[in-house]
């Protein structure tokens, strides 16, 4: 059996060997399926499952974060780490991955990200022990199942959104992240197949998901994300696609759009200032050029 933490753990970073973390923190998401982060949650958020057979983790992020993340688990549980899943080729997301290895877990991702990788190995990464080909790969832990599914393009290589449907839960990646604009330049992202994919994301089997950056505030953040956030994402690219649509059919010099560019509604959200003006250049090109990246489908 697992012990249980029903409220959000705020822990003083004494167990950290890193600097300047100001608490990290682990909460019971749904049964037995918990949300960590390191940092009061401005960075990134982990999850980790509790097996009567074993502990699934997911997302290592950088060795720092894995350390902190093993602590976070043996706090809960002490039952063997037997995986741990990467969620698409991105090094901010996949470093760390040896520091599960030395406990024996095995590193798991698709394999579009493992042949990213192998040509791009980043400074804190180490080539998975399990690749995986197609749309969908289940694992059986104990009495969960933990699907595995790629929705093809939209953000990076390989990117998986994991389900476990037996305890309602999900782990999304980069694709949906509460309460803030787009990330900054939109990097790596192809947005119509982004907002694709938001769209099947909303037709998969959970109540709750960890998302890995979460800009609600960290005692909301480490409760994760629902699908109401995902369709929130959803819509505000929609909104800003429109937005920039009608400055076109205004005869708004292309150049002069983003700066011209406002949606009022999404003002409270974090960046909003900073980083619309981005998104919209981002959006605009992408308008203009057509959607890149681009890779033809297998
Ligand atoms: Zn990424």
């Amino acid at each position: 059996m697992f012990k249980t933490l029903k409220k959000v753990a705020f822990v003083a970073a004494l167990l950290s060997p890193i600097a300047n973390v100001a608490s990290a923190a682990t909460h019971e998401v749904a049964p037995g399926v918990y949300s960590f982060t390191p940092d009061g949650g401005h960075g990134y958020h982990s999850m980790f499952l509790v097996t009567d057979d074993g502990v699934a983790a997911f997302e290592t992020v950088n060795s720092g974060h894995a350390t902190q993340f093993i602590k976070a688990i043996r706090g809960i549980t002490d039952k063997p780490i037997k995986y741990a899943f990467h969620s698409h080729n991105h090094w901010d997301h996949i470093g760390g991955g040896k520091i599960l290895q030395a406990l024996g877990a095995e590193t798991v991702m698709h394999s579009q990200a493992a042949e990213y990788l192998a040509a791009n190995p980043g400074r804190d990464t180490s080539p998975p022990d399990v690749t995986w080909d197609g749309d969908r790969h289940d694992i059986k832990m104990g009495d969960a199942t933990i699907e595995l599914h790629y929705l093809g393009l939209n953000h990076g290589l390989g990117m998986t959104v994991f389900v476990i449907p037996e305890r309602g839960v999900a782990y999304i990646a980069d694709l949906v992240t509460p309460n803030r604009v787009m990330f900054s330049i939109v990097p790596d992202f192809n947005i119509g197949e982004w907002e694709r994919t938001l769209g099947e994301i909303q037709e998969l089997d959970f109540d709750i998901a960890v998302c890995s950056h979460n800009d609600l505030p960290p005692e909301e953040a480490i409760k994760g994300c629902t699908m109401e956030h995902v369709a929130q994402e959803e819509a505000y690219i929609k909104d800003l696609r429109n937005a920039i649509m009608a400055e076109f059919e205004k005869g708004t010099p292309p150049f002069q759009i983003p700066s011209t560019v406002k949606l009022p509604q999404y003002e409270h959200w974090n960046q909003y200032e900073a980083w619309l003006p981005l998104n919209a250049q981002r959006l605009l090109l992408d308008m203009w050029m057509g959607p890149y990246p681009w890779v033809a489908p297998e």
